[in-house]
């Protein structure tokens, strides 16, 4: 596991810009070195997954031998309901739950539940698909408002290689179709495209969800965490897509649906729907980036490619107050100055960042 940075060092003074002593928060005015609001948060609520896809978690490094948190050092839903209501205040909008896969996390409802009432804020969930006919129904019940549902693949054989635990292409679907009539809609279906893998499921992918109203979206393979022995020739390019798609499903850009949107919409020409993409390598979009994560242990994380994060568990499991944890939240925010997209290079690339099933995918 990377170096963790301990918030209480990091605000020794000088380090972190201490808070004036009128700031009052929560302001929901919070902005970065950059300029950058804070907009999302991403929870990721176990470092588990019950897959092992090969460009996230490959066999080889999380085997059966492989040392996942223990328990106690999970936050607790009350600790993350706490947490999230702090960042609510300094302008989060969206909270997304995800992991490794948060379908694992036993009693994900309660927290879903408990998420849900904190007012003013779009709740979702990413999951790879494969408990969600069971969970879909109590999901909704819960209050989730949407799921994003991860399928790489349509073809079978290149599906069950791409989760390397044998798991078949429809489980997922089934796990759609509940997802979908629970109410959990618009589906969003994200297939990350690794060059040589599975680039010839891009348009059986598009045509098998158009006209339903689900959203696939497809996602550069990116060079998160440091197992996945990432390489820039594996990248299809989100322009090698979009013609790929449009040769066969004729295309048309769409407007963003919001600024800093991170998909870019196509919407197709008989007006059957749309898809996105997502090019997070070859059209870094850090400029707009106003993601926070929270690790499954409590750490914040200012980018996916981070590498070190701040202990927010430590400061919750103190003693110290909303008021002092805002403000904390708020000094790490405001010297946040992250922009690995758009400086990824050879250099960059080998830095032990974290990985994403531990951060939050
Ligand atoms: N287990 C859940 C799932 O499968 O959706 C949530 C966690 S997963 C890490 C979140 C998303 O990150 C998935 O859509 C996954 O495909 C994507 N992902 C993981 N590794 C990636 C990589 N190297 N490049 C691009 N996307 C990646």
């Amino acid at each position: 596991m990377s170096k963790v940075i301990p918030l209480l060092d990091t605000r020794k003074p000088g380090s972190l810009p201490a808070p004036p002593a009128s700031y009052r928060a929560p302001s929901g005015e919070l902005a970065d070195a950059r300029g950058r609001a804070m907009r999302d948060l991403r929870i990721s609520v176990t470092d588990r997954c019950n897959f092992r896809c090969v460009y996230c978690m490959p066999k080889e490094i999380y085997g059966a031998d492989h040392e996942f948190l223990p328990r106690a050092d999970l936050l607790t839903f009350e600790e993350i309901t706490r947490i999230a209501r702090i960042f609510v205040g300094h302008g989060v909008t969206k909270l997304r739950l995800t992991g490794g896969e948060p379908l694992l996390r036993r009693n994900i409802e309660r927290l879903v539940e408990m998420l849900a009432k904190v007012p003013g804020v779009d709740l979702t969930l990413t999951t790879n698909g494969a408990l969600l006919a069971k969970k879909a129904r109590s999901l909704r019940d819960a209050g989730l408002s949407r799921v994003t549902v991860s399928l790489d693949s349509l073809d079978d054989a290149t599906f069950r290689a791409m989760n390397d635990v044998e798991f078949p292409v429809e489980k997922v679907l089934a796990g759609i179709d509940a997802a979908a009539a629970a109410g959990l809609a618009p589906i969003k279906v994200n297939m990350v495209v690794k060059r040589g893998t599975n680039e010839g499921s891009i348009v059986a992918m598009a045509r098998h969800f158009k006209g339903t109203g689900h959203i696939v979206r497809y996602i550069e393979y990116m060079d998160v965490g440091a197992t996945n022995g990432w390489r820039m020739d594996d990248v299809v390019p989100a322009s090698e897509i979009v013609r790929t798609i449009d040769a066969a499903l004729p295309l048309e850009p769409a407007d963003a649906n919001y600024a800093g949107e991170v998909a870019e919409r196509w919407r197709y020409r008989d007006g059957s729907g749309e898809i996105g993409v997502i090019a997070s390598v070859t059209q870094a979009f850090c400029r707009d980036c106003t993601r926070a994560r929270l690790s499954t242990d409590g750490k914040l994380y200012t980018c996916l490619f981070a590498t070190d994060g701040f202990d927010l568990r430590a400061l919750a499991r103190d003693g110290t107050s909303d008021a002092a944890l805002s403000n904390a939240i708020a000094a790490i925010w405001r010297q946040r100055a992250d922009r690995y997209s758009e400086i990824r290079s050879d250099h960059t690339v080998p830095l032990k960042k974290v990985e994403m099933s531990y951060i939050g995918g």
